[in-house]
This record gives C-alpha cells, structure tokens and sequence, in this order.
C-alpha cells in the first residue's frame, strides 16, 4: 500500500511545528508496512488533488496568509474544495485551517477573502487566543493541543465542529466548538503539533485515507507508551 500526501506550503505555513503532523502520519504508515510518499506544494507549483491521499496544510500569520492569497486563487483553492468534497481526507491547522472559510478579516481591518470551500468566517481581534488547550471529538477522542490565534471562526449551519472544547478557547472563546469536521476534512486551531501528541487522531485520519483507498483495513495497534506518559502530563499539567 502506497499512501500519497500533498504538503501544502510547507515552507510558508509551519508554525509551531506543523510539520510534525507530516512526520507522525509517516512513522505511523511505516510502521504499519505502508509506504507513504510527500510531496511539497509551494507557491508556483500548481497540483491535481486527484493524485492525493491526503492533503495537509499548516497554521501561519496573517503576514504569510496575506502573501499566499493570489498563489491560492490560481487553482489550488479549486483543487482543495474538489477534494474535500470529494470526500478525500485533509488535515487543516490554524492558518491553513481559516483559508478554507469564506473570509478573514485581520484584526488591523483587513479583509482577505478566501476560498470558500465550507461554509464559515473568521475575524480577528487585538487580543489573542492563546494556551495549552484540549478538545474531545464525537468519537470520544481527548485532542490535547496549543491554541494561538487571533481569529474567532464562526461555523454556518449545518457544519460540524471537530470537537466541543474541555479547556480553552477553541474556534472563538464563545460557544465552545473546536474546528471543522466536513466528511473526511479534519480542521483545527490545534498547534503542537498536533497528531505526535494525538495517536488516535492520527490514526483517524489514516484509517479514512485507507479506507478511501484500498477499502476498510484494520490497522495494526502501535506501541504508545511514550505518546500516553506526554499526553497524561499535558492533561495532569494544563488542562484537569
Ligand atoms: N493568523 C491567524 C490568527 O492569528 C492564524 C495563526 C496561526 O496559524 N497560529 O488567527
């Protein structure tokens, strides 16, 4: 099995480590006898989703969001909303996450519209949403992750989030939603990066990727001793 991840902006968007996410799926698919091939999608490259597994795309400024948005508008947002209709499984953090709502209104008062793809907004404010924070998923998922952004996103009707807030602020300080799950599209504000510290999560995401693929497959249980002893520290530290 062959598993084929587009890595959108790598060099642009990866704050805190989002790369990270890219490093965990890999491990996790080797270990697992699964190859897994990334590709970087920088600015100027254009790319078919349909050659994709999965999709991922990291969290950045408002400075790196401002300066991609043309890139973007030159067919990668038609090739992302292709694939996330299309049911293929996406990984979107912080940035890269508010890039697929409709607009982004910095908290300076700029208006940087964007794709569109689903249905929500975010505005920024001076004060910034920051910390150690954690979020539980309709599967029952705990996701312990660190939050950093001034933008509030408001989800429209009929979206999903991702998970209701333990501790934190998640998508807006308000009503206790944490991102976006629309099909096999995972969207959060979640940093760390996320999916090291998160092995379930990860291996959410894998198990669509490969089901999309090859169909359902049981996957074969990891050693997660080192990842249970982080998590039960974050939780025991930030969070309860
Ligand atoms: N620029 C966005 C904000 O501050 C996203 C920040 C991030 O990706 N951490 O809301």
């Amino acid at each position: 099995m062959i598993i084929k991840i587009a890595h959108l902006y790598p060099d642009m968007l990866n704050l805190y480590g989002d790369r990270g996410n890219i490093i965990a799926l890999t491990q996790r698919m080797n270990a697992r006898g699964i190859d897994v091939q990334t590709d970087a999608i920088t600015m100027g490259k254009s790319f078919n989703s349909d050659d994709y597994d999965i999709l991922f795309i990291g969290g950045g400024q408002d400075f790196e969001q401002d300066v991609l948005l043309d890139d973007l508008k030159r067919g990668k947002d038609t090739e992302i909303s292709k694939a996330i209709h299309g049911g293929k499984v996406m990984l979107a953090i912080c940035g890269g996450y508010q890039m697929l709502g409709k607009y982004y209104k910095t908290y300076d008062g700029k208006k940087l519209e964007y794709m569109g793809a689903l249905d929500f907004y975010t505005e920024g404010k001076e004060e910034r949403m920051i910390g150690n924070y954690a979020f539980k998923t309709k599967e029952g998922i705990e996701v312990v992750g660190f939050e950093n952004h001034s933008g509030r996103t408001y989800l429209g009707k009929g979206i999903e989030p991702l998970g209701r807030v333990i501790k934190g602020y998640g998508n807006n300080g308000e009503d206790k939603t944490e991102g976006i799950r629309f099909k096999n599209t995972f969207a959060t504000y979640s940093h760390g990066p996320v999916l090291p510290k998160n092995p379930q999560f990860a291996d959410l995401l894998i198990s669509k990727a490969i089901e999309n693929k090859y169909g359902k497959t049981e996957l074969a249980s990891l050693d997660d001793t080192l990842e249970a002893k982080a998590r039960k520290q974050v939780m025991k530290l930030y969070i309860k």
